[in-house]
């Protein structure tokens, strides 16, 4: 099957997409918002140690003026006032600051190992949170997207892998892996800007990339303290996981699928087997609990709901068994079709005119070819801002163009950006 047939399929597909959204969404509040809590091998925050946690805070706060103080003032404010019943992880849009168990439970994990390293996480965080709501810009990107590699061992229905212009361009691409000296390059500028959040994501699989452990390694050593990958399972190795236990740092790893069963699965992940999914997620379930039984690994299912046929509930029966978090969400709406068919159709979409996209405010996507990118559903690179070769990424997060897009989000005109003008943004 290629490309374009599989094109076909997803057109059916979401042709068939009746638009479950707010079935979708009272689905997802009634389990909990944003991350569904099902399964944590660690489940409750320690008492003692938040309390160490928030006095160490407290003293920082009376003995020096940070530029953060305002934040860890919040920061210390809720944990202090922090209800120990939470059992459900606290949704991004929530009006109010909070945290998640889990980013507890991380900030309490730094802090054993480095106070320092807490308090930078906690206020990354809290600027996570900030930025979501205010539209503020920092000096640089909150979070950074590396793309380890462009190709895939799969072609999902749902993906930007089954465009066919997609797959032409991986065709004439001279680099379908990030190069080590771009990613060092890159990794140890966003060090030096105190960077806390990396997820190697992007429009391939990075466990094709043969220095992908390198990669999450180097990241943590530089002293980046949220790492989150995506991965379609099919590649996972003993050794890789092995590797990525034996770090001692809390990865978030997320298994990508979209279905309850084998049927459904495969006709959405073309070319995965469902038996080898199950059976390499227990491998890795396997080595945690015998190897590496207080790791701060998270493991995450992620699913994507875009055809009518996909079950949340099921879904989170099957997957829940297997991993810590999991988390099910509408496609952003015609976000599962592509942007760019305002090229194929000649008529503008101009969907979404009121969108102020937040990708433009915290975070910058570099392509394993250099290039850099405001987002990945423009996954043909048209608003590419530079090349991470050339220019450095602060330069190029505070540079015009970045701040063009910025301007007519802000000022309304959303819709005068190609293809943003295709697309409900974030
Ligand atoms: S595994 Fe991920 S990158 Fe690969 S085709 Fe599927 S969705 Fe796309
Ligand atoms: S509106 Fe869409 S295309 Fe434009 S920056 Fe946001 S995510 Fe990217």
């Amino acid at each position: 099957m290629d490309a374009k047939d599989v094109r076909k399929l997803r057109e059916e597909a979401l042709a068939g997409h009746d638009g479950r959204a707010a079935e979708i969404d009272k689905w997802s509040k009634d389990h909990g918002g944003a991350h569904h809590r099902v399964n944590r091998y660690a489940s409750k925050v320690n008492p003692q140690a938040l309390n160490a946690l928030c006095d160490y805070i407290q003293g920082v706060l009376e003995r020096v003026v940070l530029p953060d103080s305002l934040a860890l003032l919040e920061i210390l404010n809720y944990l202090r006032h922090y209800n120990f019943t939470e059992t459900d992880e606290a949704g991004r849009d929530s009006s109010e600051f909070s945290l998640a168990v889990s980013e507890i439970e991380v900030a309490l994990g730094h802090f054993q190992r480095d106070t320092a390293a807490a308090l930078r996480y906690l206020v990354y965080r809290h600027s996570v949170k900030k930025n979501n709501r205010n539209y503020q810009v920092r000096a640089f990107p909150t979070f950074l997207y590396v793309e380890a590699a462009l190709a895939c061992n799969l072609m999902c229905t749902m993906c930007y892998q089954s465009d066919p212009k997609m797959q032409a361009m991986i065709k004439d691409s001279e680099k379908t892996m990030m190069d080590w000296d771009l990613y060092t390059k890159i990794i140890d500028e966003a060090a030096s800007h105190g960077l806390c959040g990396i997820i190697f994501a992007g429009r391939g699989e990075p466990t094709l990339n043969r220095r992908f452990t390198d990669m999450i390694k180097y990241a943590w050593d530089k002293g980046i303290l949220d790492i989150k990958f995506n991965t379609n399972v099919m590649k996972l190795t003993e050794k890789m996981v092995c590797d990525w236990l034996s770090m001692n740092a809390p990865l978030t790893v997320v298994f990508s699928v979209d279905a309850a069963d084998k049927e459904g699965f495969e006709a959405i992940r073309l070319g995965a087997s469902f038996e080898k999914v199950v059976a390499n997620i227990e491998m890795f379930n396997r080595i945690r609990k015998e190897e590496f039984p207080d790791t701060p690994v998270r493991t995450r299912v992620s699913m994507t709901l875009f055809q009518d046929n996909q079950d949340p509930e099921a879904a989170r029966k099957l997957w829940g068994s297997l991993v810590d978090e999991f988390t099910a969400k509408n496609a952003r709406g015609e976000q599962s079709g592509s942007i760019y068919q305002n090229d194929l159709s000649g008529s503008p979409k101009n969907i979404s005119p009121d969108v102020k996209c937040r990708v433009l405010f915290d975070r910058l996507y570099v392509w394993c070819d250099g290039k850099v990118n405001p987002c990945e559903d423009d996954y043909m690179s048209k608003l590419v801002v530079g090349n991470a070769y050339q220019s450095s990424l602060k330069d190029l997060w505070q540079g015009p163009a970045m701040m063009k897009m910025r301007l007519a989000h802000l000022n309304g005109k959303k819709n005068s950006c190609y293809p943003c003008n295709g697309c409900n943004g974030y």
